[in-house]
């Protein structure tokens, strides 16, 4: 019989202890790995499924040096941490993967733009604002990247916090006061005729899988559907695929990165953003390919071989249920009618009721012949009645 080989990684920590770190949970069993997590709140989804439990914010850095002395490699479901907090405790020895300069870069919008466009990744028109410019600065920046544009604070925006769409130069200051004056990207804003995403994974050694390209629908400025794979041209696959594997690369990832993309109406991709960890554009992986965003991930992390990332269904579906202005009863009772539909799987995070907060999604498995709007309309139905 086959001696199986001495694994070196078996605790791994995860900074931050929402959904996504919830659903790494039968993926670590799987791999016979234990999940150490560092997060606020004793209620946050995945104390639930924590080997142990450091309570205390994202950013606490003597937290993770707690949480490091207890684990092989650190990782992240959050990324709003205090890297400069972290270097020190990088340069004593501790893994964080993916590493803290590629944290850094992506806790501001401006250095990911400057990094895509320094690897030669297509951006929208774009530049910048410090905090310390005048008008007639903050007016020549605008009118040389045209309008409508888009205002989005620089740090710590998510789901569209953060996010101003900007028709005319008279509403330049008022908008940017709105910020208060805090460090932001400007771009053009982009009428596209699709967003799309995908899901990057590369090992140490520098192996790579990418996930099918999946059309991503928001409403809100917050993901509401997902299509996978995207109805797109093989030409559109293929460069979103080039993309994954040069940013992959360039970066020296070792763990799992979403990326989010604009295809214009002239068939142009051109990149929006990137997440260094698990994305929500990559849940319908549970569902629906070979091996799921979560277990690629601490596959990566975790020094296991990278798993196969193809679709296992013709295609998928996923809705996510945010919260309602209705009474919890009623979230529940909606949740009892969407279990009863075929093909479909429930994820509720257990998180305290709000609305407009992501508290769950429904993944449908769905054959060659449905048609993905529909079923996703159907579901919305139930859960948001329109
Ligand atoms: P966040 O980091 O808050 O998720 P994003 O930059 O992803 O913010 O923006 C949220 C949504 O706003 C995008 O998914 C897209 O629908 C819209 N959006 C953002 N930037 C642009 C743009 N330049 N042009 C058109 N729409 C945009």
């Amino acid at each position: 019989m086959e001696q199986a080989t001495p694994q070196a990684i078996q605790r791994v920590g995860v900074i931050g202890g929402g959904q996504l770190a919830w659903m790494m949970g039968p993926a670590a069993q799987k791999l016979g790995l234990d999940l150490l997590v560092q997060t606020p709140q004793s209620t946050d989804p995945a104390v639930a499924i924590a080997q142990s439990t450091i309570l205390a914010p994202v950013a606490d850095v003597a937290a993770t040096v707690a949480l490091a002395a207890q684990c092989d490699v650190i990782t992240f479901e959050n990324e709003f941490i205090d890297c400069e907090g972290l270097k020190a405790l990088a340069q004593q020895g501790t893994v964080f993967r993916p590493d803290l300069d590629l944290l850094a870069l992506v806790l501001d919008k401006r250095h990911q733009r400057e990094f895509f466009e320094r690897i030669g990744l297509p951006n929208p028109r774009y530049d910048w604002l410090e905090g310390d410019e005048n008008e007639a600065e903050l007016a020549a920046k605008a009118e040389a990247i045209g309008f409508p544009l888009v205002m989005k604070t620089r740090r710590l925006g998510y789901d569209g916090y953060g996010t101003a769409v900007i028709q005319a130069a008279a509403q330049l200051s008022a908008t940017w006061a709105k910020f208060n004056r805090a460090p932001v990207l400007l771009e053009e804003f982009v009428p596209f005729q699709q967003e799309l995403a995908i899901m990057v994974a590369r090992s140490a050694q520098g192996d790579i899988a990418v996930y099918p390209t999946v059309e991503t629908q928001q409403v809100d400025q917050i993901c509401r559907r997902v299509f996978a794979p995207a109805r797109i041209r093989d030409g559109v696959a293929s460069r979103m695929e080039g993309i994954a594997r040069t940013l992959a690369e360039e970066l020296e990832l070792v763990g799992i990165v979403g990326i989010e993309c604009f295809l214009t109406q002239t068939d142009r991709v051109l990149v929006n953003e990137m997440a260094p960890r698990t994305h929500n554009s990559g849940h319908y992986t549970l569902n629906a390919c070979a091996t799921s965003q979560f277990e690629q991930q601490l596959r990566a992390v975790g020094d296991r071989p990278l798993g196969p990332t193809t679709l296992n269904c013709p295609q998928a579906v996923m809705v996510n249920l945010l919260g309602l202005d209705e009474p919890e009863a009623s979230h529940h009772q909606k949740l009892e009618t969407l279990k009863q539909r075929p093909g479909a799987t429930l994820y509720w995070y257990n998180k305290a009721i709000r609305p407009g907060r992501k508290l769950g999604h429904i993944t449908l498995r769905l054959d060659a012949g449905a048609e993905p709007r529909d079923a996703a309309a159907a579901i919305e139905a139930i859960w948001y009645g329109v």
